[in-house]
């Protein structure tokens, strides 16, 4: 492996507040592993940074010695970039705060902070702005990329609700971006990925959500699959902002409200929340309850804080993941025919279909208001291929790439930044869309010779 230079370990030990680690030092494995086990990559060092000043040091030496750089925040992209081999991977997990101001509802949060930790401290006010669905997703990444959730119709996308941001520059300056200041960088960042800098602050804007929503699970047997996908995809087209239903189809979890025969056989499972008065919610998921037989429901008032993490089970760290995914603006009888082939073939446990619904407030933003271009999708397809054994590894891609494959003749051709894996470089057009020779540019003028370069990357415009 590549190591640096006894100078640039000097210059980073002495300048550093934060922990320097290096592949010596007996924190070093478990400081290189991210979410995906998949990705085993070894920098010569990680900079575990303690606030913007180590970030700015680190940006510094990184230039001076030419070194390769990979930025981490909460570690959980399914691509890897959050480490690099050789080089120096700047750390940020632990700049966790988050500060919320219950009167002007706004979040200022720190790049390390999950999900899970903004909804611990915004919910402290019944407060919360549209994040993922898994508490221990990093807020930095996923709002680098655009970010969705249960709340994203209502909303609108996680970019959406970003007020300012601080960051760091390729020039190693500490800027601020937002509508007034360097508003060029403040709409890439809005969906153009870590390209443009390393992000120290976001300010976002908040609403009252909760401290209980209506929100839960309607399961149906396989047998019904192709029934119930169609009535769901004309169901979703009548239902408020308030309300999302997204639609999972994997081999059913040992949960509690579902009988023991039914454990283990493949299902569809319809999640849902209501961003609003709870009776109002159940009345209107009630028809999903009658869109056949299902096997399983649990339907009621779940605190705000329990549903965001109601998937965490199903996607703990550690498994070995490869997911691909597609926007659609309809699901038609052909992309349901091919969900369902693939859904009848599992080859793992843990493998299985997500359909997020987006649409609604997300949708009314036009394509060019922030780098997030994809304002006319309805639905995202994702395969996640998830096992445990390395043995695995050819049978779970395999039936990943062949689904991802059948279903795109029926896709939209874009794709959602943050759920592409390393591999798809040829997919860099299909994420930014129409937007993308403008990223260029504010590419070409904060980050001109490529530091940023370990992510979807967008090159600087000649
Ligand atoms: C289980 C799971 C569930 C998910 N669910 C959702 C979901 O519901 N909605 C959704 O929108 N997305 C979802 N995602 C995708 C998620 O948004 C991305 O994986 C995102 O990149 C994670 O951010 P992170 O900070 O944890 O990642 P990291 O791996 O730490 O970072 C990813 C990349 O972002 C860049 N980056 C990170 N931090 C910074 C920073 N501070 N400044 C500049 N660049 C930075 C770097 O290029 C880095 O390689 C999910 C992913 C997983 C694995």
């Amino acid at each position: 492996m590549k190591t640096l230079a006894k100078e640039t370990i000097e210059a980073l030990q002495s300048t550093l507040r934060g922990e320097f680690i290096q592949p010596a030092d007996p924190g070093y494995d478990q400081a290189r592993t991210l979410w995906n086990a998949m990705v085993d990559r070894r920098p010569a060092a990680i900079a575990h940074c303690s606030g913007v000043a180590d970030v700015v040091h680190s940006v510094e030496i990184a230039k001076q010695h030419n070194l390769l750089l990979s930025v981490r925040s909460g570690g959980h992209n399914i691509a890897g970039n959050a480490l690099c081999d050789g080089g120096l991977a700047i750390d940020l997990s632990g700049m966790k705060s988050v500060h919320i101001d219950p009167l002007t509802r706004r979040a200022y949060v720190e790049p390390g902070a999950t999900l899970g930790d903004f909804d611990h401290e915004a919910q402290l006010f019944g407060l919360a702005t549209p994040l993922g669905i898994n508490s221990t997703t990093g807020v930095a990444g996923l709002t680098l990329g655009g970010g969705f959730g249960w709340l994203t119709r209502k909303y609108g996308m996680t970019v959406d609700n970003l007020m300012s941001v601080e960051i760091v520059t390729a020039d190693g300056k500490r800027l601020w971006a937002n509508a007034e200041q360097n508003a060029d960088l403040f709409w890439a960042v809005r969906g153009g990925g870590g390209n443009f800098g390393i992000v120290t602050l976001f300010d976002f804007k908040l609403h009252p959500v909760g401290p209980e929503v209506m929100s839960g699970l309607i399961v149906y047997p396989f047998e019904q699959a192709k029934s119930v996908l169609h009535q769901y995809r004309e169901y979703v087209k009548t239902i408020p902002d308030e309300l999302s239903v997204w639609a999972v189809l994997r081999k059913a979890p040992p949960l509690p409200f579902l009988p023991e025969e039914a454990h283990g056989s493949e299902v569809v499972i319809f999640a849902f929340m209501h961003a609003g008065d709870i009776e109002e919610g159940k009345r209107l998921v009630d028809p999903v309850r009658h869109f056949g037989k299902p096997v399983g429901e649990h339907i009621g008032a779940n605190p705000f804080t329990a549903w965001q993490q109601g998937f965490d089970p199903l996607l703990t760290p550690g498994a070995r993941n490869y997911w691909k995914s597609h926007n659609f603006a309809e699901l038609g009888d052909e992309a349901v025919d091919t969900v369902i082939e693939y859904a009848g073939k599992l080859p793992s446990p843990q493998c299985e279909i997500f359909i997020a619904l987006l649409g609604g407030e997300a949708n009314r933003v036009a394509a060019d208001a922030t780098a997030y271009a994809h304002r006319d999708v309805n639905f995202v397809l994702n395969v996640h291929g998830r096992w445990d054994d390395a043995e695995q590894d050819e049978a779970c891609i395999s039936w990943s790439r062949d689904f991802f494959d059948a279903a795109t003749p029926y896709a939209m051709g874009g794709v959602y930044v943050n759920f592409m894996t390393e591999e798809e470089t040829d997919r860099i057009g299909s994420a930014y869309g129409p937007n993308y020779d403008r990223l260029a540019a504010v590419k070409q003028k904060y980050d001109p010779h490529n530091l940023f370069h370990l992510n979807q990357n967008i090159k600087p415009q000649e």
